[in-house]
């Protein structure tokens, strides 16, 4: 069956795009991520490979030399990805929300001097928001910025940033006083230490780290916007594509499951016959497929709604990405059941998933905010009972 069929579905151009980035996943990115996963890493080499597949310049404009791919192609590519490897996925995630931030507001100076070579994949975005102290409460971070002659100075701490052991760019929030601001922070700015953060649960080769900002002095032309844009204006517009990226991402991590879940109930044997033909693992193989279907429609609608910036949008991404992120963690689970010990072996990909999935449940607004802030839309906006369409 087709998922996309009928009203959602794909235009050639992107049904094209989409077998070019599975198969970039099938050879250079699932044969290898349960080996990343337990080395915690990734090797430069696959983001280079990202990077010269022009999938590093998704949302970068053609004029610096991005893909400038359109809403729908970049969720197919994050799907994509999401089948093989959600730590490669995440780097192209937080990657994607700072270009797409430098793009929109950087100064002209530093989208010359960062987005060609990010499109590249020469250099790696990290997107350093949350603190110790400030998690879904974004609004509280502490890290400071002071002016000092022709630049700020930049004291605080970052935590559980995205590839930061790796990045060479980093989108910092700070405070200007009260107002929260945006900064691009290159790696080597005297005063910013990067200290690697080891076994996660989840997306373990993602490389996070945490980041030290003990009197980081960064020129004038680093601030993003003006003073006071960074969390409404800056971080919110990022964050929502960080979002969607993760939406689409969980419904490739729902693909894998499926498919991994299948292959092994067609050939593993208990009680007389294959596990498949057991009443109650079809059950779980068919909640599996119809919640990667549903996953990806609500995906597909997001993206629609985002094309032509319905207002609806926000509140469809929202529902996407709790869907989709609560769907993958179930039918993760679902998946080590069905390989019973097998799924419990460290070399097992049904563990990793799992581990993984629980992780999409936390970043870009976790599963409770979700619930929060889509109850708030649909109490806003439908007094009779109907939420957004
Ligand atoms: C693998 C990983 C990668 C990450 N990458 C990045 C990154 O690249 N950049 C970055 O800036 N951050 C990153 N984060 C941080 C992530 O954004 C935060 O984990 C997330 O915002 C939640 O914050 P917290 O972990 O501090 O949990 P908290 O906000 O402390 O929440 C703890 C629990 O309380 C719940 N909760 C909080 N508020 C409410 C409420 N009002 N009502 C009901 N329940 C509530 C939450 O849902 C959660 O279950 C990453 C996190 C992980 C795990």
């Amino acid at each position: 069956m087709n998922a996309t069929a009928g009203v959602l579905s794909l235009t050639d151009s992107q049904s094209k795009v989409l077998h070019e980035y599975r198969q970039f996943t099938a050879t250079e990115i699932a044969p290898f991520a349960n080996e990343w996963d337990r080395a915690g890493r990734l090797p430069r080499d696959i983001v280079v490979a990202m990077g010269r597949a022009g999938y590093l310049g998704a949302l970068i404009p053609v004029e610096y030399g991005g893909s400038a791919l359109d809403i729908i192609e970049f969720g197919l590519l994050n799907e994509a990805l999401g089948v093989g490897c959600s730590s490669v996925r995440s780097v192209l995630t937080v990657h994607s929300m700072v270009s797409y931030a430098i793009a929109r507001w950087g100064k002209p100076e530093e989208r010359e001097r960062w987005l060609p070579r990010m499109a590249r994949g020469e250099c790696v975005g990290a997107f350093a928001l949350s603190e110790p102290g400030a998690g879904s409460d974004a609004a509280r971070i502490t890290t400071s910025a002071r002016p000092d002659g022709d630049g700020y100075v930049l004291d605080g701490t970052k935590k559980w940033i995205t590839y930061g052991q790796a990045a060479d760019v980093f989108l910092v929030f700070a405070r200007i006083d009260e107002r929260i601001t945006a900064f691009v922070v290159p790696r080597d700015s005297p005063g910013l230490t990067v200290v690697p953060i080891a076994d996660m649960l989840g997306t373990r080769a993602s490389m996070i780290a945490e980041l030290r900002f003990d009197n980081c002095k960064v020129p004038g032309t680093a601030l993003l916007g003006r003073p006071g844009f960074g969390l409404v204006a800056i971080a919110g517009p990022a964050l929502e594509y960080g979002r969607y990226s993760v939406a689409w991402g969980a419904v490739g991590l729902l693909q894998a499951c499926l498919e991994e879940s299948l292959s092994y109930a067609r050939q593993r044997h208990q009680f007389g016959s294959v596990i498949a033909e057991h009443q109650l693992i079809q059950r779980l193989l068919s909640d599996m497929a119809t919640t990667v279907s549903a996953a990806r429609l609500l995906c597909l609608q997001a993206g629609r709604l985002k094309e032509t910036e319905h207002p609806d949008a926000v509140a469809a991404i929202w529902m996407a990405k709790y869907f989709a992120s609560t769907g993958a963690f179930r039918a993760a689970a679902d998946t080590v059941q069905i390989h019973g010990a097998s799924g419990c072996l460290p070399t097992s990909s049904a563990q990793r998933m799992l581990r993984d999935a629980k992780v999409m449940e936390l970043i870009e607004g976790s599963t409770q905010i979700q619930q929060i802030v889509i109850s708030e839309r649909v109490c806003a906006t439908a007094p009779d009972g109907e939420g957004p369409r």
